[in-house]
């Protein structure tokens, strides 16, 4: 069982494009504080112009989401863009309650993935999700989509109120066709600050993960993969490049300036790496002027205030940290809320795999990676015994 990272299969660098605020469900836990009466929407000229920059910023991986991205008006000029780019891996992540046919056929023509996020049965998905009828809505467009042959990945947002569905919830996802199951544990951000009783504490985290790697063996003969959203201690221990703090010395990846994630907010705000985080740490927003110009200008401008913050975070967080799941986002979408610089930086986190020689240092971008060592943030993963 492994732990994932939002990234997904990134081979570089990620593109995650929220194209609006609106939803038509408004889910007790929504990161992003999705909603009916929401009104926020990003240009299609915008987000089409960011889509064709992605070869030239090294992204090699694009999240469309939300909202609810079916809903946004330009969505199939978005997938037909998209997958000009054969490089390109795209995921939809849908709540899949408004799927139509001329979905599964964009979908399926633009070789996407989609995410579709159930959290238990029907009565607990319904409550959870504000609106009756959401389970059944979402089961009939997952069925159009594994009909179609397009791989659906299986999302399920984890709390002290579901925890005891997960065998069911896998099993669930196993025969409706899914290809992988994915944890997420309910995070404290967004409306999820709402219903802090609900987060798992550490030892129903541990039970999550002992159950999850269970599931998985027992569900890998049938072609589900089981994963968890979030970082593993030991990992980012050992690659602080996964913490985004990866400017040691010693460090496998011997990049000055890097960004892993690029993140497009429903108002235009561009973020480095995480969804939640402080606006203060922007990159800019879609409208100020390309992305790359903004990116490049960020390395020059902004990007160490967003360093100290993953630098001072790592260096308080981890060395106390006593679990092996760490969610490594939220941690810093928290600090990054009332951050102030540190008298003293921690400029000297260094840490080494070992995996590589020393490598020449590399000009500012995005998605910079090591050529030769064999690891990358996506080798993150744990084994509970
Ligand atoms: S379906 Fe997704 S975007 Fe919509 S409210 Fe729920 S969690 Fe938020």
């Amino acid at each position: 069982m492994e732990i994932s990272t939002e990234t997904g299969d990134a081979r570089s660098a990620t593109l995650m494009v929220h194209l609006l605020g609106r939803c038509n469900l408004r889910c007790q836990h929504c990161y992003m504080e999705g909603a009916p009466s929401r009104r926020e929407r990003l240009p299609l000229d915008l987000v089409l112009g960011a889509i064709g920059e992605c070869r030239a910023l090294g992204i090699a991986t694009l999240y469309l989401t939300g909202g609810e991205p079916l809903l946004y008006p330009g969505f199939e000029n978005v997938l037909e863009t998209a997958s000009e780019d054969s490089e390109l891996a795209i995921t939809v992540c849908t709540n899949a309650t408004v799927v139509k046919a001329k979905h599964v056929s964009l979908l399926k023509n633009a070789n996407a993935r989609v995410n579709i996020s159930v959290d238990g049965n029907q009565n607990f998905h319904d409550l959870f999700r504000g609106l009756a009828g959401a389970f059944k809505a979402t089961e009939r467009g997952l069925q159009q989509l594994v009909k179609a042959a397009v791989p659906v990945t299986v999302v399920s947002t984890i709390s002290r109120a579901n925890l005891h569905m997960l065998a069911d919830m896998v099993e669930w996802a196993a025969n409706a066709g899914a290809i992988q199951f994915r944890a997420q544990p309910l995070l404290n951000l967004g409306r999820g600050r709402t219903i802090p009783d609900q987060r798992l504490n550490q030892s129903e985290m541990n039970h999550l993960l002992l159950q999850l790697t269970d599931l998985a063996n027992r569900y890998r003969p049938r072609g589900l993969k089981c994963n968890v959203v979030g970082a593993s201690r030991s990992f980012l221990r050992k690659h602080p490049c996964g913490a985004y703090v990866c400017n040691g010395a010693g460090c496998h990846r011997r990049v000055a300036q890097e960004i892993k994630k690029v993140v497009i907010r429903e108002d235009g705000t561009i973020l480095p790496e995480i969804t939640n985080l402080n606006h203060a740490f922007a990159i800019g927003t879609l409208f100020d002027g390309p992305l790359s110009t903004l990116v490049a200008r960020y390395f020059e401008e902004g990007y160490r205030r967003f360093d100290q913050l993953c630098r001072s975070t790592y260096a308080e967080v981890l060395p106390s940290w006593d679990s092996e799941f760490i969610p490594w986002d939220q941690i810093v979408a928290e600090r990054s809320q009332a951050w102030k610089p540190p008298a003293t930086l921690a400029e000297d986190i260094v840490a080494s795999c070992g995996a590589c020689a020393p490598q020449p240092q590399r000009p500012p971008g995005v998605g910079q990676d090591c050529t030769r060592c064999p690891v990358s943030v996506d080798d993150q993963s744990i084994t509970v015994a």
